[in-house]
């Protein structure tokens, strides 16, 4: 499957430093967890970028999938376009070829997976098998109203009222009880997302060490 998002090089193939970081930084894996809504895109963008680190959107990657005219995209867009979530095992196939690329040794940022706690369990036996593991997961809460509120005025296809709600359902059903599972293992760190997006940015950084400069 094609993959959406670059790590941010710079042009000439030269890695770019993260801000503040000393060269030789150790390797950054981390998850970005949350509601539709909630602020992942934008924040796993800045994130990668100060990190130098690429980010892994599994939603973008089934996106451009789904719009290459093939049967796995036509089946995948069916699926997207009802809230509904994509099977487990398709989910491993496409993560498990993305975290082979070499770019994944500085480290990853994945948004939008795990979203089951077969996904996490599957994530973590992919890691081990690599002889790597998690560093942190981090979590932006926002209260349900202003999820649907943020939904409503940003009109993707998928992003119907009753789509919405499905996406909401499915969230606190399928992906929430991962909180609990990461807080357990110790790597979980909590975000209010309901503030300004530099606010929310300032503290995910200030988590992960980093001092914006
Ligand atoms: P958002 O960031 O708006 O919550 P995404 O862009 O991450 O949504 O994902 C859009 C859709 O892609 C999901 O509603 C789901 O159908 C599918 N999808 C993305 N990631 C996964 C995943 N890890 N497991 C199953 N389905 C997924």
């Amino acid at each position: 499957m094609a993959d959406a998002a670059e790590p941010a090089d710079l042009p000439g193939g030269v890695a770019s430093r993260p801000a503040g970081q000393p060269s030789g930084a150790l390797p950054r894996r981390l998850v970005l967890l949350g509601p539709p809504n909630a602020g992942k895109g934008t924040q796993a963008q800045m994130l990668c970028r100060t990190l130098a680190v690429p980010g892994i959107s599994t939603g973008d990657m089934l996106r451009l999938e789904s719009g290459s005219g093939s049967e796995l995209g036509a089946r995948l867009k069916t699926i997207m376009d009802r809230g509904e979530l994509v099977d487990d095992a398709t989910m491993a196939d496409v993560v498990r070829e993305r975290l082979r690329r070499d770019d994944t040794e500085r480290g990853f940022l994945l948004d939008g997976y795990p979203r089951t706690l077969g996904q996490a369990e599957t994530l973590a036996s992919i890691l081990e098998a690599a002889g790597k593991q998690l560093d942190a997961v981090l979590a932006i809460t926002v209260p349900a109203d202003e999820l649907e509120r943020r939904a409503l005025a940003r009109g993707r296809s998928d992003d119907r009222p009753e789509v919405i709600r499905e996406r909401l359902k499915v969230y606190r059903d399928k992906t929430e009880p991962l909180i609990g599972y990461y807080r357990g293992l110790g790597l979980l760190r909590e975000f209010d997302g309901d503030r300004p997006i530099e606010d929310v940015g300032r503290d995910l950084l200030a988590a992960l060490g980093v001092q914006r400069p």
